[in-house]
């Protein structure tokens, strides 16, 4: 058995700054990833996979409306949710995905049913929600994964694009506060589902999540969801469905999970470049990752972050980002999350 398991997650990167977070956000999103991670922990303590670990993670990260995955997606040009998710198990090298889905509640749990049951890698839009409905997993209507807070950014994103493109997110709730439906806002807050201070600017909005976790029989695995970008294109697809960009799992090297701007995260093919990096350059997790976020990415401007865990439970996650939500925990010892750099 081995001991080191642990289980690291996110909850998407950006333009995330202390200055422009109330304190009760940020107590919400710490309690939010606390919450992912003991579930995480409870599966690998009672020996569950590293596989059955992320998918709960994921499948807890989708229900939860502060994050841009599942309930709380972002909003396409169109108004409406698209959602892409991923995952892999280390062991096998088995994968599952699917994209463009308007109706599965957790779209995780689709990849997962793909990665174990069809002959296939990835299913988009029509077909996919045919396997989910043929394999019996849950449909909500659309109007599931709306939420104020996501609607408010879709709006801003719309109204100001061009010039919001520099502006960070302190600027972005400033522009907020100044609008006439900033009260409304605050009424939606109390109803638990919004961000009057959401910190993350929407043209810079990366939300998704994802988990990476070694199991106690020394298996990795990974898992990626997301609503993808706000204001995006309908049909658009970006890396959380791409094995090697957005998720990837090896026992041989690591698990990967990214989040951030897809379109440089699927030309750099940057998950996977973590484990080829490990494998062909010979060098440890973290320098691997760093080298990709740090160093590669950036070549693009591709802005983001990602968490990643090797067979011998060792962690990284890192983020060029102004910050990422994140965390892991060991067992056996309390969740560490964070936000900020
Ligand atoms: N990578 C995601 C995408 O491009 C966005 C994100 O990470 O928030 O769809």
């Amino acid at each position: 058995m081995n001991s080191n398991a642990v289980i690291a997650i996110h909850g998407g990167a950006g333009t995330i700054l202390r200055t422009s977070m109330s304190a009760s956000a940020e107590t919400e999103y710490h309690a939010a990833l606390n919450a992912v991670l003991s579930a995480g922990q409870r599966v690998l303590a009672e020996g569950g996979s590293a596989l059955d670990a992320v998918s709960e993670a994921v499948r807890l990260l989708e229900d939860c409306p502060l994050f841009n995955a599942g309930h709380g997606a972002v909003y396409t040009a169109a108004g409406t949710h698209e959602l892409d998710a991923a995952i892999m198990d280390g062991h096998t090298l088995d994968a599952g995905a699917i994209c463009c889905v308007k109706r599965v509640r957790n779209p995780v749990l689709v990849a997962r049913r793909v990665l174990e049951r069809s002959e296939h890698v990835l299913f988009t839009g029509e077909g996919a929600e045919a396997f989910a409905a043929a394999q019996g997993l849950e449909f909500v209507d659309n109007g599931y994964f709306d939420t104020e807070a996501r609607y408010r950014q879709w709006q801003l994103a719309r109204e100001q694009q061009r010039p919001m493109l520099d502006h960070d997110g302190a600027t972005l709730a400033a522009a907020a506060d100044a609008t006439p439906d900033a009260t409304s806002n605050a009424a939606s807050e109390a109803k638990g589902d919004a961000m009057p201070h959401e910190p993350i600017d929407p043209n810079r909005k990366f939300g998704t999540v994802g988990a990476v976790a070694l199991d106690r029989h020394g298996h990795v695995a990974a898992a990626t969801s997301t609503g993808g970008v706000t204001n995006k294109q309908v049909g658009r697809v970006g890396d959380t469905p791409l094995i090697g960009a957005g998720c990837y799992a090896d026992d041989a090297t690591c698990a990967v999970s990214t989040t951030g701007s897809g379109e440089m995260f699927m030309r750099m093919v940057a998950a996977y470049d973590v484990a080829a990096q490990m494998a062909y350059r010979r060098v440890t997790l973290e320098e691997a990752a760093h080298d990709v976020v740090m160093n590669r990415l950036p070549r693009i401007d591709g802005r983001g972050g990602l968490v990643a865990v090797d067979v011998h439970g060792n962690v990284t996650l890192p983020f060029n980002t102004e910050g990422m939500y994140r965390g892991f925990a060991r067992l056996g010892e309390a969740p560490v999350t964070a936000i900020y750099r």
